[in-house]
């Protein structure tokens, strides 16, 4: 029978716990152990059945059990001084406090708020709203801020199923699941008005149809996470399933629900400011595409409040932040036109935002381009003033990739800058060896530049320099650590087998599965073809003979999810599963169903090494293999991401690349064959060479010097450190200047902005002269330059005339150059001046010059902004 209405009964707390709510409900048990030991110590066995979630926990305990633990004087004061704890950890000064405080009130002063959006975050796995990196990073970026005291706001969409949950058919066929949600079941709170009843935005949809949504808020530490919901009463059938499931349908579900999110999300910050009195953000970070439509909305805004659409477009891009985290083509959200015509035309159209310019910002109108789409990160790049990608080498492919936005300009000169991902080390941390290094070292994610050379120290035992951690000690906890990993393998294995079909009788055999003293290899993450699940399985009898070495045999963990839609990605899932189902290697090879934040955390202490292998460059960072330094692994990778930036020779290995070999196939054999002999070469005879204390001393040299120089670069808290400094603090800066006096001065930067584009194909450089240099130049000759230009209607303070010189190729091609503004000389009639300057020669060998144009005002981020540049 189908009920016609459900709820959520919740446990009433006697008031000697109610504390236990605050603690179950704020998301930092997730990354706080004595939290969480709290929960678990009520029932070990109910703990690991509700698999750490403390809201269920809570939910499952009788009357009488509550009775008996309020009657427990011990354990309500560990309660209340828990509780403390919490209120520490969310009111204390912290790190953006400290630093806040010099500049309140100022220009300069750090941004109030900064709304942060999302289509997915990854917090812990009670709250499963994430498919894969993007979620993790963006669930690490919100934690981090909140350790940092950086005042945050998460926005996203409350999926109804989350991501499915994957388990194989008997022949290793990917089969998915959606479990459903309950949010009165999730840590979440429902945002009210005043009047008690459920806040809700509402967006317009085509043919009168009206989508609402509730907005439901976690606690991540100290930063509030808003979620919206379209499952609500007064939504028809279609509206209620907008957000049933994380990237569920394609075409117009997912623009339902990016529209959601960009739009609703601006009109849930604005709910929330009005009813929990939080400032209204300063800066607004787009995670990736999917968020772009809150410039829209923001637009939309700064519209009604009388502003043009230019002038507004300027107010907002100021103030926004766009980050790009893919260069795979099929990672990047693309519309028909079409259908962006039917949600921002016609009947749809609000006063003052043409359909035609919404469509503008998503216009692939570049060489290569396709006219019909709407891409969502063109859009995302022409409404966020500062643009980044997640590591140097992918900056640097985005600046190519996206190069057309910005004609007239060296791809190097592209604004997209490149902040590299990071990790928040609370949550990826093994505990024990968390607590390992908290009371040797004195180590967290916020001592971590400090405290981590400490694991440098070698010194003798007993001796007064002597080891923080013994090579002894070392050893037997990354043991143990891998012990652990062996268990949780075997116990997965066991329930995979039992989805599979297998009877008991059949699959006795997993119980001696893996070793805990065997080399363990880690592999795990989602299965595009880019990321080479399969690599390892070009030469099946190499890996064989690597799996089955006598004396220095490898396992092999392996993991990953392939999207629903991509039948490849299950193919190749299924090959592995059917080589790891050979009686001859099962016990050395495994492949474990589900992979999620819950079985990353056992993963990655448990492997010794962890190994990526993509096409470069396709991983634009990646950040699995940090989480795993962070334990002390060594990463065995292709030079991609953030290995390429990182990897110094003595914290791992990089498998070469066979970038630039154009056949697929071949590239695949040869990255393959470095792989094998990597392993078998180096990777096995350092683990198994043991000293005479029986721990290998050259490994450990290298798991030292990991955790000592990498430990504190892959921390999120380093990465959103510099989001403050070198992103938020400055749009903030930007966007105040712009907003003030009534928005005055960004009705002028656009109207500057309009003046200088009519204006521009009169501008031009008419003739260059130079002076000063002899037949033969000289290292320390300065070279004096005198260009004459003509301007039309334009001031010459609205350019800058500047000489771009450097190192020149055979083909006369600058291509390291410095660039140099020229002075203005002299005054000729008709909007003809000259410009003059001195270059000094630095450095012997080919060299030229050549003078260019560009605009000129204080409210441009970068030369490049406006994409006009006049060439001599
Ligand atoms: C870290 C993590 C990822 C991302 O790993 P990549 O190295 O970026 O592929 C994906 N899923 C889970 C569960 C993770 O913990």
């Amino acid at each position: 029978m189908r009920a016609i209405r459900r709820f959520t009964v919740r446990t009433l707390l006697p008031a000697e716990l109610r504390d236990l709510d605050e603690l179950a409900h704020n998301l930092r048990w997730s990354w706080h152990a004595p939290s969480r030991e709290i929960f678990a110590g009520i029932d070990p066995d109910l703990w690991a059945e509700v698999h750490g979630d403390p809201v269920a926990l809570l939910g499952a305990l009788g009357p009488e059990r509550l009775g008996v633990l309020a009657a427990d004087g011990a354990f309500v004061e560990r309660v209340r001084v828990a509780v403390t704890d919490l209120h520490h950890y969310l009111q204390d000064d912290l790190w953006y406090q400290r630093r806040a405080s010099s500049g309140v009130g100022t220009a300069d002063a750090l941004p109030s708020a900064i709304a942060y959006f999302s289509p997915e975050f990854g917090i812990t796995s009670v709250l499963p709203q994430y498919s894969g990196g993007l979620g993790i990073l963006a669930g690490d970026h919100l934690k981090s801020a909140s350790d940092l005291g950086v005042p945050i706001v998460g926005v996203g969409l409350l999926y109804g199923a989350g991501y499915f949950k994957q388990s194989l058919t008997r022949d290793g066929w990917q089969v998915e699941t959606y479990p459903l949600l309950d949010p009165d079941g999730l840590p979440l709170t429902l945002l009210r008005d005043d009047d008690g009843t459920p806040a809700r935005v509402s967006l317009d949809l085509p043919g009168g149809r009206v989508l609402h949504a509730h907005v439901w808020a976690a606690a991540v530490g100290r930063v509030p996470l808003l979620l919206l919901d379209t499952d609500v009463p007064g939504n028809d059938e279609a509206a209620r399933k907008v957000t049933d499931r994380l990237y569920g349908g394609g075409g117009e579900h997912r623009l339902q629900q990016e529209l959601l999110l960009g739009v609703g999300g601006v009109r849930a910050l604005r709910l929330w400011s009005r009813v929990t009195g939080a400032p209204v953000p300063e800066v607004y970070h787009m995670n990736e595409g999917h968020a772009g439509f809150l410039g829209v909305e923001r637009i939309r805004e700064l519209v009604t409040q009388g502003l043009t659409f230019d002038e507004a477009l300027e107010a907002v891009r100021a103030a926004t932040v766009f980050t790009t985290h893919t260069p795979v083509p099929a990672g990047i959200d693309r519309f028909g036109r079409d259908l962006i015509g039917q949600y921002f035309g016609g009947d749809m159209a609000v006063d003052g935002l043409p359909v035609d310019r919404i469509l503008a910002m998503g216009a692939e109108d570049y060489d290569g381009g396709d006219p019909t789409v709407f891409n969502m990160a063109v859009m995302g790049l022409r409404l966020g003033g500062r643009a980044n990608g997640v590591s140097l080498l992918h900056g640097q492919v985005s600046r190519g990739m996206f190069e057309g936005l910005w004609p007239g300009f060296d791809a190097r000169e592209v604004p997209i800058t490149s902040v590299t991902n990071g990790v928040h080390s609370p949550t990826w941390v093994d505990p024990a060896f968390a607590a390992l290094a908290a009371e040797r070292l004195g180590l967290d994610e916020l001592t971590a530049d400090d405290a981590s050379s400490g694991w440098l120290r070698t010194g003798r035992e007993g001796a007064g320099d002597g080891p923080a951690v013994s090579d002894g000690e070392l050893w037997a906890i990354r043991r143990e650590m891998r012990g652990r990993l062996v268990d949780e393998a075997r116990r997965r294995v066991h329930r995979s087998w039992r989805e599979r079909g297998a009877s008991p009788a059949e699959t006795g055999w997993i119980d001696d599965i893996l070793s805990p003293d065997v080399l363990t290899i880690g592999f795990a993450r989602r299965v595009p073809t880019y990321k080479r699940l399969t690599l390892m399985l070009r030469d099946p009898d190499r890996l064989k003979a690597l799996l089955l070495h006598p004396e220095r045999p490898v396992q092999l963990v392996v993991a990953g999810k392939s999207h629903p839609a991509d039948d490849q990605g299950k193919r190749l899932i299924q090959q592995l599963v059917r080589f790891t189902d050979d009686p001859e290697v099962r016990h050395r090879i495994v492949f474990l169903p589900n992979y999620d934040i819950a079985m990353a955390q056992a993963l990655y202490p448990g492997c010794d090494v962890w190994l990526n292998n993509p096409l470069r460059p396709l991983e634009a960072s990646g950040t699995s293999g940090m989480k795993s330094a962070l334990n002390g692994g060594l990463n065995l990778s292709i030079l991609d991401g953030w290995w390429d930036e990182w990897f110094d020779g003595e914290n791992g290995w990089a498998i070469p690349t066979a970038d630039g070999v154009e056949d697929p196939d071949r590239r695949d054999d040869l990255e393959a064959a470095a792989l094998y002999d990597l392993v078998e070469q180096e990777v096995a005879p350092r683990f198994y060479g043991r000293d005479a204390d029986g721990a290998p001393g050259r490994w450990l040299e290298m798991v030292r010097h990991t955790l000592a120089t990498l430990g504190p670069k892959v921390q999120a808290t380093r990465m959103v450190g510099e989001y403050v400094t070198r992103l938020y603090a400055p749009a903030a800066v930007a966007g105040r200047a712009l907003a003030g006096d009534g928005l005055e001065p960004a009705r002028e930067l656009a109207h500057w902005k309009r003046s200088v584009r009519d204006g521009w194909d009169r501008v031009r450089v008419d003739h260059v002269d130079s002076s000063g240099v002899g037949e033969v130049p000289q290292v320390g000759d300065l070279l004096t330059v005198r260009a004459y230009v003509s301007l039309g209607e334009l001031q010459p303070g609205d350019v800058e005339v500047q000489v771009v010189h450097g190192h020149v190729t055979e083909e006369d091609v600058i291509d390291a150059y410095t660039t140099r503004p020229l002075a203005l000389a002299e005054t000729f009639e008709a909007g003809r001046y000259a410009f003059a300057g001195e270059v000094a020669l630095e450095a012997s060998g080919p060299f030229g010059y050549t003078v260019r144009i560009v605009p000129r005002h204080a409210g441009l981020p970068s030369p490049a902004e406006l994409g006009l540049v006049a060439n001599a």
